[in-house]
């Protein structure tokens, strides 16, 4: 079968972003999704052409082969080799933002009936399940300390009806394509040269058998579509677009192979008093004009409850105050991170007339006259002062 461009398939040029690519993706595998188009074929072979298209072209070093080689590149592997387990594995990311975020699928797909191709008995061997990703929004907090999340997923699990064998009875012949090898050599031309490829047989997936019987609740596949909560450790220090993975949580694998794995991708919720970065936090502080020219003992919130902070006599509006520790853990146990206080003099803005009266009597005393130090007049000093 003649491969159409991937470029063409999914409506891109050579030079499409990432963005681009991912919404020309989003856009068809939505016309024609199997659950829009139910039983129809076509709409099926093009669903699969779009994922197996960006499934290549999304994928920086599979692109790069791709640009250099074309279709060839990928003979006997991408082409041809994308289930639909491993094209729903996908969606975790590609809808997550359609279906709000969070946990799981977002529900979006869940109850996904059968598995098209697999009906014609034409599928890869998957020896083991596809991988499950999830997004998961944390809090400073959450993020300070560690944190255990109970997270709903919708994935695959075994047929509980025939113990994930996808038969009915255990009965199966040796597959007479393969004549129970599990694959097929083929000589071809590529532009490479004439090569001798073996690839899985398409007539039983690899497995070298077929089900005689399959189970209906699983359609022959041994796994269902089902929900399971999942605890996950998040480890205290994490950041923003980390990825945790834990082995063998993803999706089961069809008739009995190994589980994949779920890569929980971190997301952090912005904090309505700190900005982060790295492992320092970071803090606005305002205190009054008196406080500071007279020195103060004022409270400044931490992730952890708050603390006393002294404002010496004389504290100029923009000094950086370092609160040693009070950062965040590095997530790998290199020490923590401290919380930088910006102190600022609040100005007010709107004064009754006798304010404005003593305000005018003290501006005429002497000690309220700048005579700035040779630092602070300096503009570039000031800012240096500020990251050291
Ligand atoms: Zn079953
Ligand atoms: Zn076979």
């Amino acid at each position: 079968m003649a491969k159409r461009d991937y470029y063409e398939v999914l409506g891109v040029d050579k030079n499409a972003t990432p963005e681009e690519l991912k919404k020309a993706y989003r856009k068809l595998a939505l016309q024609y999704h199997p659950d829009r188009n139910p039983g129809d074929k076509e709409a099926e072979e093009k669903f699969k052409e779009a994922a197996e298209a960006y499934d290549v072209l999304s994928n920086p070093e599979k692109k790069a082969r791709y640009d250099q080689f074309g279709p060839a590149a990928f003979d006997g592997s991408a082409g041809g080799g994308m289930n639909m387990n491993d094209i729903f594995s996908q969606f975790g990311d590609l809808f997550s933002d359609f279906f709000g975020g969070g946990g799981g699928f977002g529900g979006g797909f869940r109850g996904f009936g059968g598995f098209g191709g697999a009906q014609q008995g034409h599928r890869r061997a998957a020896t083991r399940g596809s991988n499950l990703r999830i997004k998961v929004k944390l809090t400073l907090e959450e993020i300070e300390k560690g944190c255990e999340k109970k997270i709903k997923v919708a994935k695959y699990v075994p047929c509980k009806t025939c113990n994930g064998t996808g038969s009915r009875n255990n009965n199966y012949e040796t597959c007479p394509h393969c004549h129970g090898t599990g694959v097929v050599t083929e000589v071809r031309r590529t532009i490479l040269g004439q090569m001798q490829t073996q690839s899985v047989c398409p007539n039983c997936g690899g497995e070298g058998r077929i089900i005689k019987d399959k189970c209906h609740d699983c359609n022959g596949e041994g796994i269902v579509r089902s929900e399971e909560v999942i605890t996950i450790n998040i480890p205290a220090g994490v950041y923003d677009g980390m990825q945790l993975s834990m082995s063998g949580k993803g999706n089961a694998a069809p008739r009995g192979g190994v589980p994949g794995d779920l890569i929980i991708l971190v997301e952090e919720i912005p904090h309505d008093l700190f900005e982060r970065q790295e492992t320092n936090l970071y803090y606005n502080a305002f205190i009054t004009f008196a406080q500071a020219a007279m020195g103060a003992s004022i409270e400044i919130p931490t992730l952890s409850g708050r603390v006393k902070v002294k404002i010496d006599a004389g504290t100029p509006s923009g000094k950086v105050l370092r609160l040693k520790g009070k950062g965040l853990p590095d997530v790998n146990g290199y020490g923590r991170g401290d919380l930088l206080v910006s102190v600022n003099v609040w100005i007010p803005k709107n004064l009754s007339r006798e304010e404005k009266e003593t305000l005018t009597r003290l501006d005429k005393s002497p000690n309220f006259q700048p005579s700035p130090s040779k630092s602070e007049r300096g503009f570039f000093d000031k800012m240096k002062d500020l990251f050291n």
